[in-house]
């Protein structure tokens, strides 16, 4: 297979008992991917429950949620997150385009509540106006209402943005007003996903003041509500706000903060999950960076 004979070690169909995982396809169903999970030796899977680039809103059966929830036994997956549309902008001034993004986020709750997921991961949008405080209360409102919507649901995990354009999202500041606007109700119900990339782009310095960084992020929305990282390299100098992701230790970030993150016993429970290229071969580059990833903790 031409691969090293550490990675055939960590191999097909023995998951490592660790927090770590990747995007996997849910291609021909959602109930495929806990075993693309499994190829890849992880029990941490994050797939899409729908196209991510169409509004059209498919409803999960009950055999899919049935098939879904019996592979993900069978697979032993410890954590499965969602992530949103790429579509959903509930920060929007576009009254149209809000509550069609509305009724769009409500879909993905409600999607992974069926399927019995722990997290939906969701980008705060773009105050296309260019008021970040108006897009803030937009968002939040949206958030509140689709919460509302779906009770008893998955959690809702913030993601912290690259900051390009008018993204909301690309600040600890912003995130912690669109949690401050939520009812204690809702609040009880979101937490925040910690992009490595994105926070670098947004000008997170991962690279020279890693322990900064989330000193920086425990004062303003506390440790206790980062619930998932995307462990992602990037494409882009510190501060670009590009996002684009790289695989680990051959970015902008290099290997060393990854090193930290491993080694950083406040987030050893906590899920991490690779959204790196794919390549030619989705197992093969995947395994390679979670190889690596896990060595880091050897
Ligand atoms: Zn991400
Ligand atoms: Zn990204």
């Amino acid at each position: 297979m031409g691969k090293p004979g550490a990675l055939e070690a960590e191999g097909m169909g023995q998951p490592v008992s660790d927090e770590l995982g990747a995007h996997v396809s849910a291609a021909g169903g959602v109930q495929r991917a806990p075993a693309r999970a499994e190829e890849i030796a992880s029990t941490v899977l994050q797939l899409f429950t729908k196209q991510p680039s169409r509004w059209a809103e498919p409803v999960i059966s009950v055999e899919e949620r049935d098939a879904f929830r019996a592979e993900r036994g069978r697979a032993c997956i410890a954590t499965a997150v969602a992530h949103d549309s790429y579509l959903i902008n509930l920060s929007s001034p576009d009254p149209a385009l809000w509550e069609r993004s509305l009724a769009c986020f409500t879909g993905e709750i409600s999607r992974a509540q069926a399927l019995g997921l722990d997290f939906v991961v969701t980008h705060p949008g773009n105050a296309t106006d260019g008021d970040p405080t108006s897009g803030i209360a937009r968002n939040a409102e949206g958030v509140e209402r689709a919460l509302a919507e779906v009770t008893d649901g998955p959690v809702l995990l913030l993601e912290l943005t690259a900051g390009s354009g008018t993204s909301v999202g690309g600040t600890f500041e912003n995130l912690a007003a669109i949690l401050g606007r939520l009812s204690p109700e809702a609040q009880s119900r979101v937490g925040f996903c910690f992009d490595t990339c994105h926070a670098y782009s947004a000008g997170y310095d991962l690279v020279r003041d890693y322990a900064g960084v989330f000193q920086a992020f425990d004062d303003v929305l506390g440790l206790d509500r980062l619930r998932l990282f995307h462990m992602n390299d990037s494409k882009g100098a510190l501060g670009s706000k590009r996002d684009r992701h790289e695989h680990i230790g051959q970015g902008t970030l290099g290997a060393a903060p990854f090193r930290r993150l491993m080694e950083d016993e406040r987030f050893l429970g906590v899920p991490k999950i690779l959204e790196t290229p794919k390549d030619d071969d989705p197992v093969a580059a995947d395994l390679k960076n979670l190889h690596l990833l896990r060595s880091f903790r050897a």
